[in-house]
């Protein structure tokens, strides 16, 4: 009797190691095109339906470089190279505009598996930020360039320039002229309610988080930082550890939102400090600085995150993200507002 318990022990739980070796996934990433005022309603039936290809588009990029069994790392820079090639999101083309009216770009790669860093701040030429991120990381001693410095480094490395015009698309500029006309009514003490959606939201930033089949982890994060803002500007995106962040031993993470907060919160890295020091679970970690810390500083946005297991996490606190994840044995999921 003793031996059949004992044996029938034994199978059940080699049963359930089995089963839950099966249902993690050994390979999958999961994205974000920006969090802010993305309501029901706020969206036309067709730019539903463009971010919904686009999203999904990105996830099969991302999916298939995985799926061979390439690094984290590429399907990072390859889907948000995608992202910023499309005027749907503040990245590459159709990134918002400075209050001088031209793009300035930010974007941070970073490698969980020796926590190598690369970033570009302030940007006027390049075609994908993304790419002289990695470029930073892989070839230069430094973790961070910034501005004329880049493009020189740019330049010496054979990275494409491309003109201010590429960026600029005319949503953009009618959205920073509608902006200045509100600014100029607010100075004379009138109260303007926004309308539109590209008039109402400054968001639109990208970002990816991808585990690989040898269980690395990488985040990066590409953006035009927010509308009208100031000459040199730099948000939290290129800043490892407030907008990006990867470490093996924990996550890969991409944060979106009102960038100065999260710097001040260094989000990305306190996410990953929870899970490392006090053995949070990724979306324990994700939900406390998001939902909890974020919003009592009075910040707003979200992030994305996937860890070391393939346990994902996606909390914002604004209307809606588009956002979207494809897991090894699983399918796209790609969404914009809250469930
Ligand atoms: N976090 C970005 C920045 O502050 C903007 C955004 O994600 O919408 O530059």
């Amino acid at each position: 009797m003793k031996k059949r318990l004992a044996s029938f022990l034994i199978f059940a739980l080699l049963f359930s190691i089995t089963l839950s070796a099966q249902q993690k996934p050994k390979f999958g990433l999961i994205l974000h095109g920006g969090a802010g005022s993305i309501k029901k309603g706020s969206l036309t039936p067709k730019q539903e339906e463009d971010y919904t290809k686009m999203l999904n588009e990105c996830l099969q990029i991302g999916y298939k470089i995985l799926e061979e069994g390439k690094p984290a790392l590429d399907a990072v820079e390859a889907v948000i190279n995608h992202m910023e090639d499309s005027p749907l999101f503040n990245a590459g083309k159709g990134a918002v505009l400075t209050s001088d009216g031209v793009v300035e770009l930010d974007a941070a790669v970073m490698n969980g598996a020796n926590l190598a860093a690369g970033a570009v701040a302030g940007v006027h030429h390049i075609k994908n930020p993304i790419s002289l991120a990695r470029l930073v990381m892989e070839k230069s001693k430094h973790v961070m360039l910034i501005s004329d410095g880049a493009e020189r480094f740019a330049k010496e490395n054979n990275t494409p320039l491309v003109d201010q015009e590429y960026f600029i698309i005319p949503a953009r500029l009618e959205a920073l002229k509608r902006i200045k006309a509100r600014e100029e009514e607010e100075k004379k003490g009138k109260t303007v309610t926004s309308v539109s959606y590209w008039e109402d939201t400054k968001r639109g930033t990208v970002g990816v988080a991808a585990l690989d089949v040898n269980g690395n982890l990488a985040a990066g994060t590409s953006t035009g930082g927010v509308m009208n803002k100031k000459y040199g500007r730099v948000g939290d995106s290129p800043i490892i550890g407030a907008g990006t962040y990867a470490n093996n031993k924990t996550c890969a993470v991409s944060a979106t939102g009102t960038g100065e907060y999260f710097i001040r919160l260094s989000v990305t890295k306190d996410i990953s400090s929870l899970m490392e020091y006090k053995g949070m679970s990724l979306k324990d970690a994700a939900d406390e600085v998001i939902m909890k810390k974020l919003g009592e500083l009075g910040g707003d946005g979200g992030i994305i995150a996937i860890d070391k297991e393939g346990n994902i996490a996606w909390p914002f606190n604004t209307d809606g993200m588009f956002r979207g994840y494809y897991l090894q044995g699983g399918q796209p999921v790609v969404k914009m507002y809250k469930d």
